[in-house]
């Protein structure tokens, strides 16, 4: 008899033996600035009127697999024109999942830049799909011509890129994202997850392109607890990840409350406005405290650089405050935190803790 140690490393794919899981630290107690939540709750009164629709919920049932007026909902916020369709995922990265099992034929490409979201080269392992990753330029701009050569050579059938970019917090510039669509002979995907704290989308350009899908989430607006993300684009695109959509994914509860919410989009979009000016207040901070870098952000965080960041994260923990430690994830991450924006309170907080961190009080 082998023991069950044997038979795992036996069965299991070698790529999946050699990945570490997806680290999510303990946060008890902590001011949580790691991950990108909204760190406001909505209204008592939605809240209440949330509580009455989740009590009669009937939660005995298996959710609606196709449900219409939240779709609709969702295509109104867009203003998507006819011709256009949504698929709900279980957060948006249920969407890359279900987008590359679609396209990965036998030596199939999935194409991203680095350092960016890092599930999009989890994803292609998971499936078995060939990975290429371009390094950005070093001011995390996009290095085209080094894009463009790669798309060129690799021929991949599916491209990510996230814009805003995390965990480096720009734009790209719209016109090389544009020509990479046109030069790329499979699907791009351009993930817009940080969209609500942006000043551009690519929305408007999806009836351009035969070969652009728009993919959302809603989680950095203030859901991530419900994981509610969805894909925007051609329905002949759709209808074919629907088929690979499990067919509850979404539970009926967070079909109901994100329903509730998106009723009250304008909500949900004034605490992202409260978000963006605090980051900016955040922003200027950080640029008057010597030895941190910090990159300028259109995203609900921020990126600094500073010396020794491993001893700086563990001194912010000791202080209360968690950030993501980027150090070592990538060469061109050396020494980076990433800070979610959170209330004004939690940021002066974090400000304190890290001037005490790197000694400067
Ligand atoms: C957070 C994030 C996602 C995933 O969001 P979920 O909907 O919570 O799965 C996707 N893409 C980018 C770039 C992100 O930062």
């Amino acid at each position: 008899m082998s023991s069950v140690a044997q038979l795992v490393n036996h069965l299991v794919r070698p790529e999946i033996l050699a990945l570490s899981a997806y680290h999510v630290p303990d946060c008890t107690g902590l001011i949580k600035l790691d991950a990108m939540e909204n760190p406001y709750l909505v209204p008592q009164v939605l809240r209440d009127e949330i509580a009455a629709i989740v009590a009669s919920a009937p939660v005995n049932r298996y959710p609606d697999p196709n449900p219409q007026a939240l779709k609709e909902k969702i295509r109104h916020l867009l203003g998507l024109p006819d011709g256009m369709a949504v698929l709900l995922g279980n957060g948006s990265d249920e969407l890359i999942q279900l987008l590359a099992m679609a396209v990965n034929k036998p030596g199939a490409v999935l194409l991203s830049v680095e350092p960016s979201f890092v599930m999009y080269k989890m994803i292609a392992t998971f499936v078995g799909m060939r990975y290429a990753g371009v390094p950005l330029a070093a001011d995390f701009s996009l290095d085209l011509s080094a894009t463009l050569e790669a798309i060129r050579r690799e021929q991949p059938v599916l491209v990510f890129l996230a814009y805003p970019n995390n965990p480096t917090g720009n734009l790209f510039a719209r016109d090389e994202v544009r020509q990479i669509i046109e030069a790329s002979p499979g699907l791009v995907v351009i993930d817009e997850a940080y969209y609500a704290f942006a000043s551009d989308s690519f929305v408007n350009d999806l009836a351009n392109y035969p070969n652009l899908l728009v993919m959302r989430t809603f989680s950095k607006l203030g859901m991530a607890g419900l994981r509610l993300g969805f894909l925007a684009g051609s329905a002949l695109w759709l209808e074919q990840l629907e088929k690979l959509r499990l067919p509850y994914n979404v539970g009926v509860l967070p079909q109901l409350v994100a329903e509730k919410l998106l009723e009250n989009h304008s909500v949900l979009l004034q605490q992202a406005e409260q978000i963006k000016k605090d980051r900016t207040v955040l922003y200027q901070q950080l640029s008057a405290i010597a030895g941190v870098e910090v990159y300028s952000s259109e995203a609900n965080f921020l990126l600094l650089r500073l010396a020794d960041a491993n001893r700086v994260f563990n001194e912010l923990k000791r202080r209360g405050v968690l950030v993501k430690n980027l150090n070592g994830g990538h060469p061109m991450l050396n020494d980076c935190l990433r800070v979610t924006v959170g209330t004004p309170a939690e940021n002066e907080r974090f400000i304190e803790a890290l001037q005490e961190s790197i000694g400067q009080v």
